[in-house]
This record gives structure tokens, C-alpha cells and sequence, in this order.
């Protein structure tokens, strides 16, 4: 008899939970519609709440390269959309003309390294010496310093962080194109794990990166995000 009162109850209970789930569904399912409808994107929460649109950060390193980087610029200005590069100091040499493209149109441009090499496990010395020799270079072209560096391998210690001015940026979403090298694949994992205040990791040396990006910016773009350089996310 007790038992069959406790069968009962529980009964009652997962009855209970059920109409719950069942209506949550229904709140998000409603949501999700409107959303679709208003203003065609998702950037309009509910009637009268504006949400703000989504940000990215595009982020290229281990250019400037002679084959793809005028490509990408032309994309970008095209669209109107600014990017930030992490530049590689022998890589400059011959490519000076892209740099102050760069520049020119608004992107941001940081220091990656000199010879691409994970910088902890020089000597600190020599780690100080690439960054430093890579900015005076970027320095050269535009008249402007650095104010940003992109670690080679996200590869950054204390002692460095210490030492050096420039601010690390990382990334939090990485296109992997570098090993993909096909440009639906990398469209497809970077659409898949893009958020709001994300910075997209891409490197500017590859064809399949560069048509890549540009279709990358067009989804977003048609999703309502704007693209940021990025300064204009990391707030200190
Ligand atoms: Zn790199």
C-alpha cells in the first residue's frame, strides 16, 4: 500500500517535470521565431529590445605574404570590413608596399616574431630581440609602434609578460586553415564555433584561407555581427 502511494507520487512528480520541459520548449521555440523574423537577423530579442549585434575580431598571422595578402586586402576593403595582422619580421622584406596597405586602410597591424619560433624556449634575450627587431621594422613602414603581439603558438610566460610592452592577444576561435586547407571546411568549423567578442585565428599565406575568410565575413555579415580590430575588444 505504501508502496503503491510512493509509485503515485512519483508519478505526479515526472508528470510534473515533463509539463515544465514542455513549456520551456514552447517559451525557447517562440523566441527562436521571433528572433528569425524581426529585422531577419537575431539581433532583435523580443518587441522594443534592441540587442546589440554581435562582434568578431579576424585575426591573420605569419604574413605578409606576396601571393594572398593583396587578395585578402582587396576582400576586405571590399566589404569594408577591418582585420588585424601579425606580422612576421623576415617575412617584410620585399612585401613593404603590403604593409603600409595595410595601414592605409585602417587594419590593425601587431608583431608576431621575427623567425617563428616559440619564444619561451629561447633565451630571453633573443625572445626580447625578435620582438623588438619586428616592431622597429613594422615601425619603419607605418611610423607607428606596435601595441599588440601575437605569440608564435600562443606560447607567452610571466617573465615575458614582464618584460615586454606589447599587449598578447589570443584567439578563441582557431580556423585550424593552416591544416584543413579547404576552404567549406574552414568556413563550416569557424561558423560552427563563432560567438559574440570571439577573435577568429586565420593566417594570410594560404588560397583557401583567404576565400575562406571572405565567406566567413559574409555569413557573419548576413548574421549581423560587425568586425572589430582587436583594440576594440580587449578592454583593460
Ligand atoms: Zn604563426
Amino acid at each position: 500500500m505504501k508502496l503503491k502511494r510512493q509509485a503515485a507520487v512519483l508519478g505526479l512528480i515526472i508528470a510534473a517535470d515533463l509539463c515544465l520541459a514542455a513549456g520551456l520548449f514552447l517559451m525557447v521555440q517562440r523566441r527562436w521565431e521571433e528572433g528569425k523574423t524581426a529585422g531577419g537577423g537575431f539581433a532583435v530579442a523580443s518587441a522594443g529590445e534592441v540587442v546589440e549585434p554581435g562582434v568578431v575580431a579576424l585575426t591573420f598571422d605569419d604574413g605578409p605574404n606576396k601571393k594572398y595578402t593583396e587578395t585578402l586586402l582587396d576582400g576586405l576593403k571590399a566589404r569594408d570590413v577591418k582585420a588585424s595582422f601579425f606580422l612576421i619580421g623576415e617575412c617584410i622584406e620585399g612585401n613593404e608596399a603590403i604593409v603600409e596597405r595595410m595601414e592605409k586602410e585602417g587594419h590593425l597591424i601587431g608583431v608576431h616574431c621575427m623567425y617563428h619560433t616559440d619564444l619561451t624556449k629561447e633565451a630571453e634575450a633573443d625572445a626580447l630581440k625578435q620582438l623588438e627587431d619586428t616592431g622597429s621594422l613594422i615601425e619603419s613602414i607605418t611610423g607607428k609602434r606596435p601595441e599588440y603581439v601575437r605569440p608564435p603558438f600562443g606560447s607567452w610566460n610571466d617573465a615575458l609578460r614582464e618584460r615586454v610592452s606589447m599587449e598578447p592577444v589570443f584567439w578563441n576561435v582557431d580556423s585550424v586553415d593552416w591544416k584543413l586547407k579547404n576552404t567549406s571546411r574552414i568556413v563550416k568549423k569557424v561558423m560552427k564555433d563563432t560567438k559574440d567578442g570571439d577573435i577568429i585565428l586565420m593566417h594570410d599565406e594560404f588560397a583557401t584561407s583567404v576565400e575562406a575568410a571572405l565567406q566567413i565575413i559574409d555569413n557573419l555579415l548576413a548574421n549581423g555581427y560587425t568586425f572589430v580590430t582587436v583594440d576594440e575588444l580587449t578592454v583593460d
